[in-house]
């Protein structure tokens, strides 16, 4: 693996990304430019999406499906943007998530059959953001589910053993998992080139992004702290667990 000791996530071989999140929208919101930076690498991510999403809207006119199929036409528009095609989505309700084995069981199966290297989720301890609000309990909830299938079950074939026996499904090490928005980050990747990347991509979520160009805005605005007005620099962070 070469030097990603000193340089985390810069790998020397082709790598298999998964990301495991709750909601359409949140790749890109929460490491949408480490996403496109790794595929402009050279590697191969794929996501999953737990939650429809189904609950996202003010307008009353909209019933939950029809918000579900829009927010997969949007999520699948916006991997596109970082390059990315290859999306499974859960379908649970948005809202309900829970932490529970029979979640626990479905991203083992995805884990089992996308073999990832590296497996990216969201921080199960975070329950008051960095920006001083609540975390979304699914965050909570996809992030802890994930972890948990990681290790032990997706490792260990007696785990969930009607996958062996019914589906073929062969036990799979992840060898890293990154894990995003976190209070406790190891690993701070500057994606300063990838940054408009991923600013274009949350573009595509337009059921949940309101104004443009008050995001581009927002997105624009979140500088690292070292930043001058000429040299902006843009940084996502994560906590990251080596495996094996
Ligand atoms: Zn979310």
């Amino acid at each position: 693996m070469g030097n990603q000791d000193n340089h985390p996530g810069t790998w020397e071989s082709h790598q298999k990304v998964l990301v495991v999140l709750a909601h359409p929208d949140d790749p890109e919101f929460f490491c949408g430019a480490t996403i496109y930076k790794w595929v402009q690498a050279g590697h191969e991510v794929h996501y999953c999406l737990i939650t429809c999403g189904d609950k996202g809207t003010s307008d009353v006119t909209l019933s939950p499906d029809e918000l579900c199929a829009i927010r997969q036409r949007e999520q699948r528009a916006a991997a596109r943007v970082l390059g990315v095609e290859d999306i499974k989505f859960l379908g649970y309700p948005d809202g309900y998530l829970v932490a529970d084995i029979h979640l626990r069981r479905d991203l083992t199966r995805v884990i089992r059959t996308i073999k990832p290297d590296i497996l990216i989720t969201c921080d199960p301890q975070t329950l008051f953001t960095i920006t001083g609000g609540l975390n979304h309990p699914d965050h909570r909830a996809a992030g802890q589910a994930a972890l948990d299938a990681v290790y032990p079950s997706a490792r260990d074939h007696l785990y969930f053993i009607e996958l062996w026996n019914e589906e073929n499904l062969e036990p799979h090490a992840v060898r890293e998992v990154w894990v995003c928005g976190t209070l406790q980050p190891n690993v701070i990747l500057d994606v300063t080139e990838f940054w408009e990347t991923k600013i274009q991509a949350l573009y595509e979520h337009k059921s949940q992004i309101g104004d443009p160009a008050k995001l581009a805005d927002r997105m624009r605005k979140r500088r690292s702290n070292d930043s001058t007005a000429e040299n902006p620099r843009y940084e996502e962070r994560f906590r990251r667990i080596v495996l094996g």
